[in-house]
């Protein structure tokens, strides 16, 4: 049902826009000064000195990407492909290889002899992160991607992208699927390898 709401009254001061102004106006400057002139922990500024001071990034901030080594150096990625089929803005571009004669991966899986992101076009959704199967691919680096005035230092090659540490400075992370090569798989001469 529909009722009435009472306007409520003004005084004769807010009548006069002027005195409740130079109010507003009162707090804008006690605000300025404060900010400006007055001790540190009265400062309400929301602003701060970049570049020589930055806001930490959240925890699950998604950063530039990095591809994650394997004990012995070599990239985790077995250029399944999951990660470019998957990723929306089609800026994943890898070319597999085969594992040569005398390694334990060979005949098992390959590695990708190229792999490359264009992060001028990655939209950073994540998708790349979640559709790999062997945790080879991270987003956890804790950066953007630099600034910088030529397109080409955008493309991230495969050497670019297992040179980015994550944000604990570690480069291996476990395998999550127990392949071979892998000294958790049953069943492999480790130093052979080694
Ligand atoms: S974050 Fe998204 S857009 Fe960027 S490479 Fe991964 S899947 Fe593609
Ligand atoms: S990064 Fe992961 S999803 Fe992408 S090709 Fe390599 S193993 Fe597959």
């Amino acid at each position: 049902m529909a009722y009435l709401i009472k306007k409520p009254a003004r005084t004769l001061s807010e009548q006069v826009y002027a005195v409740e102004a130079a109010k507003g106006l009162g707090i804008t400057f006690r605000r300025l000064f404060t900010n400006v002139f007055g001790k540190a922990e009265d400062k309400k500024i929301a602003t701060i000195q970049y570049p020589d001071e930055s806001r930490d990034y959240p925890e699950r901030f998604r950063g530039v990407h990095r591809l994650t080594h394997r004990v012995d150096g070599s990239p985790r990625c077995v250029a399944c492909l999951c990660c470019s089929t998957a990723c929306p803005a089609q800026c994943i571009h890898i070319e597999p290889a085969e594992y040569g004669e005398g390694d334990p991966r060979h005949g098992y899986e390959r590695f990708p002899r190229l792999f490359v992101i264009d992060e001028l076009r990655c939209i950073f959704c994540g998708f790349c992160v979640e559709a790999c199967p062997c945790d080879a691919i991270r987003m956890d680096t804790g950066t953007h991607v630099p600034a910088s005035w030529s397109r080409e230092h955008f493309i991230f090659d495969k050497e670019t992208l297992m040179s980015i540490p994550g944000r604990d400075g570690t480069y291996v992370t476990d395998n999550p699927r127990h392949e071979p090569g892998d000294p958790t798989h049953p069943g492999i001469d480790r130093d052979h390898h080694h």
